[in-house]
């Protein structure tokens, strides 16, 4: 057992007992999917658990980036991080947006407000900021430049699952917000994600959008897209939304235990906690500064492997480095400095509920040498 294979995550999944008898249900009834009990009694449960007035589930994360841009009618050009997973920035493409990369803070790797003004061209309409980590974002002073110009914000909230600021949900923050409840997140539901919105007309709009634009039987109000949860999975998100604040407890620990461990290992930045901020732990990003730690990234990251340990470079390459996006002229790296300095340097440690404080010295020997 010494050397099994410990992953950067591992999915929270429900008991298989519980889950059964929900299967044998949507047997019974052999309703599978378009707004069915399950999902009704999901959506009804994720409001109250989050704390957001509307919000409309969906069948990955990347679904309600691309709607809520469409439901806003966003075009010309969006100010985004490329600090990020590349759904991100895909959901513009597929609007036919064109992207306009900010750089990020070093401290959070979130968008740096103080960059965003500049940016700002007479085609931009909506500023689209990513809560990495689960930290949340400047919102206040987003909100301050968004109000100044008349811009909408929708923010990429995939890793902020139950992240609050002094009680209140991040999710309420911006014109809209969107989940990821992929298997990788703190909360999952297999594949599945959600659009928070702030009025039940937009929230009616959104669910025409996602089920073909159908606004009844006979009438098509827009070029929608298929993004229904079905009820399978709407149950088994109900099944983990009951032990997902256990999860998030244990995590915690892990990241305590990482906290505590590596306070004295020279060379290696992690994030703290922030005061009034309710986290989720979603990730356990270490910034690895070369010169002093002794070792680079990416040879720490082979050394894990050798000892079947798998980290992730979350998040390298940059998105303005993929092919799709670096001729444009806001992915020069000189203009994004400080997302290179991070996406460098940046190895995202194993981090999941299950795992044992056995296992977080196994890999704690190996990155403290
Ligand atoms: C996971 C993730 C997404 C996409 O979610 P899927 O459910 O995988 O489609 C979008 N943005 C960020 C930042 C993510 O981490």
């Amino acid at each position: 057992m010494e050397n099994k294979a410990i992953t950067v995550t591992s999915p929270l999944l429900p008991t298989l007992d519980d889950f059964i008898p929900m299967l044998k249900d949507i047997w019974n009834r052999k309703w599978l999917t378009n707004n069915g009990c399950y999902h009704k009694e999901l959506e009804k449960a994720l409001a109250e658990y989050l704390g957001v007035k509307y919000i409309s589930l969906f069948t990955n994360g990347t679904l309600p980036l691309i709607t809520a841009l469409q439901a806003m009618r966003i075009t010309g050009e969006v100010i985004t991080t490329p600090y990020s997973f590349v759904a991100t920035t895909h959901s513009l493409w597929w609007n036919g947006i064109k992207p306009v990369f900010v750089d990020i803070e070093e401290e959070s790797g979130n968008i740096d407000p103080q960059k965003i003004e500049s940016a700002i061209t007479p085609h931009t309409t909506a500023i689209m900021p990513v809560h990495v980590y689960g930290t949340p974002c400047h919102t206040k002073e987003i909100q301050e430049i968004a109000d100044k110009y008349g811009l909408k914000v929708i923010y990429d909230a995939a890793h902020a699952f139950g992240v609050k600021v002094n009680g209140e949900s991040i999710l309420n923050q911006g014109d809209m917000a969107t989940l990821s409840f992929h298997a990788t997140k703190v909360y999952n539901t297999v594949e599945g994600g959600a659009l928070i919105c702030r009025d039940e007309a937009t929230k009616k709009r959104i669910d025409y959008l996602k089920n073909f634009g159908f606004a009844g039987e006979t009438e098509v109000i827009a070029p929608g897209i298929n993004s229904k949860m079905d009820e399978l999975r709407a149950a088994y998100g109900l099944l983990n939304l009951r032990q997902v604040d256990d999860a998030i407890a244990k995590r915690k620990h892990v990241a305590d235990l990482y906290r505590k461990e590596l306070k004295n290992t020279a060379g290696i930045r992690f994030l703290k906690d922030l005061e009034g901020v309710r986290h989720n732990y979603s990730y356990f990003p270490i910034f690895i500064d070369e010169q002093i730690y002794g070792t680079s990234r990416d040879a720490l990251y082979e050394k894990l492997k050798e000892h079947n340990i798998f980290g992730r470079r979350y998040f390298y390459p940059l998105i303005s480095e993929f092919s799709t996006y670096r001729g444009l002229e806001s992915a020069r790296p000189e203009n994004l400095p400080v997302a290179h300095k991070l996406a460098a340097s940046v190895l995202c440690l194993p981090m999941f509920a299950d795992l044992t404080d056995a296992d977080v010295e196994r890999i704690l020997s190996v990155v403290k040498k």
